[in-house]
């Protein structure tokens, strides 16, 4: 787009660039629609280059009035309309129509409509998920009783979003055993192989509830995420992080091996939410390396909880979106988009802007 190196003007080259732009936006019939995605600062620089080069003019009128509309309310733009139709002498229909536009398009500030029942974490809590938890504690790996999940029905987690973080697969090998009933008793986790001082990362961000050696775990590292999980890893050989640490996603946190009830060097890999372990491979895919989808769904049983993922997804808007593209990219329609977001379809995007897609 011509308008991205705006406010650049060197030498020759510059000027050329803004006569171009000038010839582009006076081309326009909109001017609104071109400078849409430009930072205000972006905006001002475009129009003090033009100014420098070509003078004041209509267009540089017209980039003015649009910086000036922005700081005014919708009630302001209506009445200035209305004092403009007063004006003695020639009515400036043009003008007129300009901020006319301006309104049918102005942009709104998108929330973003979660479903009731969906948790969303708070990345800075200096303790993880205290909603769903009510201790915290580094001498038992799970310390919770029934009573805090007996009464849920079903209800949603935010696995992962920009402020959340993305999953990482904590250690790239075999699956060697998976979740769920084993020789007659249950597996809590899935095992993946690896060689001893082979590197373990977190899955998600949080913070580090339990990093020591208890009973058949061997040497293990329990982390709470800020997205309400909790993950295990066990029969480390070593530590690479402590109690009370903040880790990030894929930060290291240990070394592999097979301390504890182990035969054979492999990371025994939990995922738990209240204390109830969960099937990772409902919302994994260790193949892919990556979430199944960003959001989990967790419907309380007799016993637990059965996991599955739904689609939430969030896109971030970029230079140039539409709402056309971005339904486009994600197999929906501009319809849907507009509803689930609660806009107007033909509103304008700002960039930055986060746009839930499914
Ligand atoms: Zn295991």
């Amino acid at each position: 787009m011509l308008f991205a190196k705006a406010g650049e003007p060197s030498g020759k080259e510059g000027l050329k660039r803004d006569t171009i732009q000038a010839v582009v936006l006076y081309g326009e019939e909109i001017l609104f629609d071109a400078v849409e995605g430009l930072t205000d600062n972006q905006v001002g620089d475009l129009r003090d280059s033009v100014l420098k080069y070509h003078g004041a003019n209509e267009l540089t009128n017209y980039i003015s009035l649009y910086l000036s509309l922005k700081t005014k309310t919708e009630d302001q733009l209506n009445n200035y309309i209305d004092s403009l139709f007063e004006l003695e002498g020639e009515v400036p229909y043009a003008l007129i129509n300009q901020i006319n536009i301006y309104l049918a398009n102005k942009p709104e500030t998108i929330e973003v409509i979660l479903p009731k029942d969906l948790f969303v974490g708070t990345s800075d809590a200096p303790i993880p998920a205290t909603e769903f938890y009510p201790t915290w504690t580094s001498d038992n790996p799970n310390p919770y009783g029934a009573e805090i999940w007996k009464s849920d029905t079903t209800l949603s987690l935010l696995l992962a979003s920009q402020e959340l973080g993305t999953f990482h697969i904590p250690h790239d090998d075999v699956m060697t055993s998976k979740f769920g009933w084993r020789d007659g008793r249950m597996h809590n986790g899935v095992d993946i192989d690896l060689q001893v001082w082979d590197t373990v990362v977190a899955a998600f961000p949080g913070v580090v509830r339990m990093a020591r050696a208890y009973g058949g775990y061997g040497r293990v590292v329990i982390i709470r995420h800020y997205n309400g999980l909790e993950t295990t890893y066990a029969h480390l050989h070593r530590f690479k992080v402590k109690e009370g640490d903040r880790v990030e996603g894929g930060q290291l946190i240990g070394l592999g091996g097979s301390s504890g009830h182990s035969t054979g060097s492999h990371l025994h890999f939990e995922v738990r939410f209240k204390g109830v372990p969960l099937n990772p491979l409902s919302f994994i895919s260790f193949k892919e390396k990556e979430l199944l989808n960003d959001t989990l769904v967790l419907k309380r049983t007799q016993n637990g909880y059965v996991a599955y993922p739904r689609g939430i997804l969030f896109h971030t808007v970029k230079r140039g979106d539409t709402l056309y593209d971005i339904a486009k990219q994600y197999g929906t329609t501009t319809y849907k988009l507009a509803e689930i977001n609660g806009i107007r379809r033909n509103r304008y995007l700002s960039v930055g802007q986060r746009l839930r897609v499914i």
